[in-house]
């Protein structure tokens, strides 16, 4: 789960990191008063689930309350298209104020989970305000990372290391590592899964503040994070996936127009993979999970069938401690119910497989059975591509 930039902030000065002053604000008066509250001058920045904004044109500098309130004006509604928001871009709902800082230095500083050591990461680098990804591409060596034990947690050496690595000055390394180690820590009791900051700057006064701030939160640890969760912006988040994610369903959109409908990770990769194979493109990823009732099979349909682009639906069910014939019935059931017009192509295994095959070929529905994961495969693709 993602957070606003004014979110993050708000929670890395809990912590003690340093960030600007500043607050969201809710009208192009509110800017201006924002503005006054800050000296006069201030930066204003939309708030949208996605980076790259300065270049968009979603940050500004504003140097007088009026300009603010101008500003402000402008960007509320604007759809915003950045490099990361794809070409339909994001509408701009919410707006930050924050003091303007007098950048001496840009930096960059992150902290992700390395799967391969099972450890926390740090890295910074004296490349602030680029890219990281470009910069791991075109020079990896300004890129520089520290291994985090999860015992005793980042270590005030090895922050110094990252601070005189990627060349803060000798006056400031104190607080580069009180910001290092306050930022780890509020990494570490939120359940993180990536914390960005980008910039990190240098001010010409020798302070180290976040000017940026991008953080996620692991979604398997939100029950235990209730004030993070609080923090959720569903008008960020997909409507298909944010309706999934009430029913448990594990969906992620994706373009094609095939929509999939599969029990358990491994086979839902598997079922993508294999329609690929035959020439098809797959509208979703979904793993309706272990137990997959009516109640979930219906709904996991109608999430598939709300997306525009799908043609027609592969569902592949392994039964195993559901039965074929439990959710062949669901099958049957959901079909109706939501009034299934594309083309079905059901593909079932495992226990009471005869039964449930039975119940799909005596529906009186236009639902294809196949034998086989790649003749379930070959059957969509074909009833979709023609
Ligand atoms: P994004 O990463 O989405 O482009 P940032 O928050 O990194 O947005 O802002 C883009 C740039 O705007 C920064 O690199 C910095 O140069 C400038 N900027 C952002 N906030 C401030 C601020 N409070 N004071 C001065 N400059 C700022
Ligand atoms: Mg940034």
């Amino acid at each position: 789960m993602n957070i606003h930039e004014f979110q993050g902030k708000a929670l890395l000065k809990k912590y003690g990191v340093a960030v600007p002053d500043g607050r969201e604000v809710t009208s192009p008066e509110d800017a201006a008063a924002a503005c006054r509250e800050f000296g006069g001058v201030c930066v204003v920045k939309a708030q949208i689930h996605a980076g790259g904004r300065g270049k968009a044109g979603g940050v500004k500098v504003c140097k007088s309350p009026e300009e603010a309130q101008a500003f402000a004006q402008e960007l509320l509604g604007k759809t915003l298209v950045t490099h990361q928001t794809g070409p339909e871009g994001r509408v701009v709902k919410r707006l930050l104020a924050e003091a303007a800082s007098d950048i001496d230095r840009e930096f960059y500083v992150g902290i992700v989970l390395e799967r391969a050591t099972s450890r926390i990461n740090m890295m910074a680098s004296s490349e602030g305000g680029m890219e990281i990804e470009e910069v791991a591409e075109r020079s990896p060596e300004k890129i520089l990372k520290v291994s985090i034990d999860p015992a005793v947690g980042l270590q005030p050496f090895q922050a110094r290391q990252l601070a005189f690595g990627i060349g803060i000055p000798k006056a400031s390394i104190g607080k580069a590592v009180k910001f290092m180690m306050a930022l780890y820590k509020a990494y570490e009791d939120s359940d993180g899964s990536i914390a960005e900051i980008n910039p990190l700057v240098l001010t010409k006064q020798g302070d180290v503040i976040a000017l940026d701030a991008k953080i996620g939160f692991d979604s398997n640890a939100l029950y235990r994070q209730k004030e993070i969760l609080e923090l959720r912006d569903l008008n960020e988040e997909d409507d298909k996936e944010v309706q999934a994610s009430k029913y448990d369903l594990s969906y992620i959109a994706l373009d094609g127009n095939i929509g999939c409908m599969v029990n358990g990770a491994g086979l839902a990769m598997a079922t993508m993979d294999i329609i690929k194979h035959f020439g098809g493109e797959p509208a979703n990823f979904l793993d309706v999970g272990g137990g997959a009732t009516t109640e979930k099979v219906t709904e996991a349909f109608k999430i598939i069938l709300s997306d525009a682009n799908v043609k027609g639906v592969l569902v592949n069910i392994f039964g195993g401690i559901m039965k074929c014939d439990v959710i062949a019935n669901g099958v049957v059931e959901a079909a109706k119910q939501v009034k299934l017009q594309h083309p079905l192509v059901v593909r079932l295994e495992g226990t009471n497989v005869e039964i449930g095959k039975k119940i799909l070929e005596t529906s009186g529905l236009n639902i294809e059975s196949a034998s086989s994961m790649s003749d379930a495969a070959e059957r969509i693709v074909k009833a979709v591509n023609g």
